[in-house]
């Protein structure tokens, strides 16, 4: 293509609203623009990128066996009623009505489509298994849509729903698919990492994210740094250890009440009683689905996993309280509560258990107790892993390894249902021995449009993308310095003609443009590889080649350039 016809309105301003490098860059190399929150049009070179992607996607999911469909991104409400989530889903699903004042709502994932879609389609064991995948428009109405493509409401995906006759095939179908994402990601040219994962709305017993590696995502992971143990924060396990101390048998010193003035938070009484964080217990009141309040303990240096403590409590929400519920549930002010002599329901972290010489709040205002003694002055109705796994955590598989922290973007998803839908909405097959029985179903998500961004965020410099060359919207930049100069311009035109007969994708920028100009636009856009061409270059019969991730230049002649060029290509792609 040429530049001169194609649209790539590149900018010299950051957009203000841009936080990450991604979305920074792709605003500014003309491959975005936004049109409502969350909700952007992409132009020629991103559309070039996100089919790509899709292109590998497909050949990699075609290989694995499964088999592409479409389904409607207009969803009766009725399907989503008999799953239960029309109520669980919340405000996230963008619903809307008909002419007939029908519910509808915009898919923003599809288990309840292909489960009917299959109910209605599949009779016999014979039939399966099976795996159906999409590549569509998703929409979710999310709290907070940012950080550009990364997080959209509008957004695309890649979805595959697989379908069995018993458990074990469907575990085969699973580790089938994470494989297939391995090597999907691994095509792509990200670095990126497998963890195990929470299953959030979608629901299921087993779940892998595949993060890609980079310090503006948004999910925290821990991995181990001995064996392949890796998780999404939310998920990751904590070893139970008893605190040190517990095994001398003697007694605790007596409980004693001193005052702390103006002093809540754990940091503030620690340095006022020069006592270190992890001496204290913090008392955290949670409000459940039905506004109970419950409290939680975690020590004074951890922080408490909201997802454990719901699945602790079997609820679907647990809310921080605020300060006015906080004070009319317990009659004390926030900031000095404690769990001795609280008449309320406490569950407490494993690691709370057995401590003493701790410190709590007094349950009076400016007061606090020291030398608690867990076991002597207060009893939990529960004790839990209740705590965000931190770096230094003792590994919960291995015996000798320890957390590390890492920062991921989510660019995956499988999850094993097993008869989640298919139980609810009656999608059963007829056995050998014609019994009628639940599917068990898998599900596999991609984020399309997501993977644009990750992949920049792994692959960019201070000057623009540095597209991995199997997503790059081109593979060459043809930059004559001066198009008008007919030399330069029979040059480059012959060059273009020449790598595009031989299938490579290249850019001709023929716009009448300063060099300046067009060499900040060639790194901005981030095609991977230049050939500048140059009064100075063609009189010794060359042109330059320039890699645009680590700047290598070489002359190459001009003659056999297309040649030289397309084999160069070859070698990277197989790369
Ligand atoms: P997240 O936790 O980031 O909200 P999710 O776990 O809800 O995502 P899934 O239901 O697993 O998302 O969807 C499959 C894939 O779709 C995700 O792995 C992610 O790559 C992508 N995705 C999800 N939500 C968005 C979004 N709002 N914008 C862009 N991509 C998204
Ligand atoms: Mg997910």
């Amino acid at each position: 293509m040429r530049w001169s016809k194609t649209l790539i309105p590149t900018l010299k301003e950051v957009p203000a609203d841009a936080e990450v490098v991604s979305h920074k860059l792709l605003v500014r190399a003309g491959f975005i623009r936004q049109i409502s929150r969350g909700v952007y049009d992409y132009f020629p070179l991103a559309l070039k990128v996100i089919r790509k992607i899709e292109t590998i996607v497909r050949e990699e999911m075609n290989r694995a066996g499964a088999q592409e469909l479409l389904m409607p991104i207009s969803c009766p409400a009725e399907l989503w009623q008999e799953s239960g989530r029309w109520d669980y889903y919340g405000k996230e699903l963008m619903r809307f009505k008909d002419r007939n004042e029908r519910d509808f709502c915009l898919g923003p994932t599809h288990e309840e489509i292909v489960t009917d879609l299959v109910r209605r389609s599949v009779r016999s064991y014979r039939e399966l298994p099976l795996n159906l995948y999409q590549i569509q428009t998703k929409f979710r109405d999310e709290l907070r849509p940012r950080f550009g493509l990364m997080r959209g409401r509008e957004f695309i995906m890649k979805d595959a729903y697989s379908f069995h006759t018993d458990i074990d095939d469907c575990r085969r179908e699973y580790d089938n698919m994470y494989q297939t994402y391995r090597r999907i990601f691994s095509r792509l040219g990200l670095s990126f990492r497998p963890v195990e994962a929470d299953t959030g709305a979608i629901g299921g017993s087993q779940s892998h994210e595949f993060q890609v590696l980079a310090e503006s995502g948004e999910d925290a992971i821990v991995s181990c740094n001995s064996c392949d143990y890796a998780a999404n924060v939310e998920k990751a396990e904590v070893k139970s250890e008893r605190p040190a101390g517990r095994e001398i048998s003697q007694e605790s010193p007596k409980l004693e009440k001193v005052t702390t003035p103006g002093k809540k938070s754990v940091p503030e009484v620690a340095e006022f009683l020069n006592l270190p964080a992890d001496k204290f217990i913090k008392t955290l009141v949670y409000k459940t689905d039905n506004d109970e309040p419950v409290v939680a303990l975690v020590r004074g240096d951890h922080e408490v996993n909201e997802l454990k403590l719901r699945t602790v409590l079997r609820c679907r929400d647990v809310i921080l309280a605020d300060e006015t519920s906080v004070a009319a549930a317990t009659g004390v002010a926030p900031g000095y509560l404690g769990p001795i002599g609280l008449k309320l329901r406490i569950v407490a972290d494993l690691s709370v258990q057995g401590m003493c010489g701790a410190v709590t709040g007094a349950n009076e205002a400016n007061a606090h107790f020291v030398q608690v003694d867990q076991e002597r002055d207060f009893t939990p109705s529960t004790f839990a892993d209740l705590r965000l796994a931190v770096s230094g955590d003792a590994c919960p598989r291995c015996e000798k390894g320890k957390l590390e922290s890492h920062r991921g973007i989510e660019v995956g998803q499988v999850f094993y249902l097993g008869t989640k839908y298919s139980e609810k909405m009656g999608a059963t097959f007829l056995d050998a021995e014609g019994r009628e029985q639940p599917i068990q179903m898998g599900c596999y998500g991609i984020g399309i449009s997501r993977l644009v961004a990750a992949a920049i965020e792994q692959n960019h410099d201070a000057n623009g993308i540095i597209w991995p060359f199997s997503i790059a919207p081109f593979q060459v930049l043809i930059l004559p310095i001066n198009y008008k100069e007919e030399r330069l311009r029979d040059a480059a035109d012959m060059l273009y003609q020449e790598l595009q007969q031989r299938g490579v994708e290249v850019l001709l920028d023929d716009r009448d443009e300063r060099p300046g100009v067009k060499f900040k636009d060639a790194d901005l856009v981030g095609i991977p590889l230049r050939v500048t061409i140059g009064a100075k270059g063609l009189d010794k019969g060359c042109v330059e080649l320039r890699w645009r991730r680590d700047g290598k230049t070489d002359d190459i002649p001009v003659g056999s350039a297309a040649k030289d060029i397309h084999s160069l290509i070859t070698q990277a792609v197989q790369a």
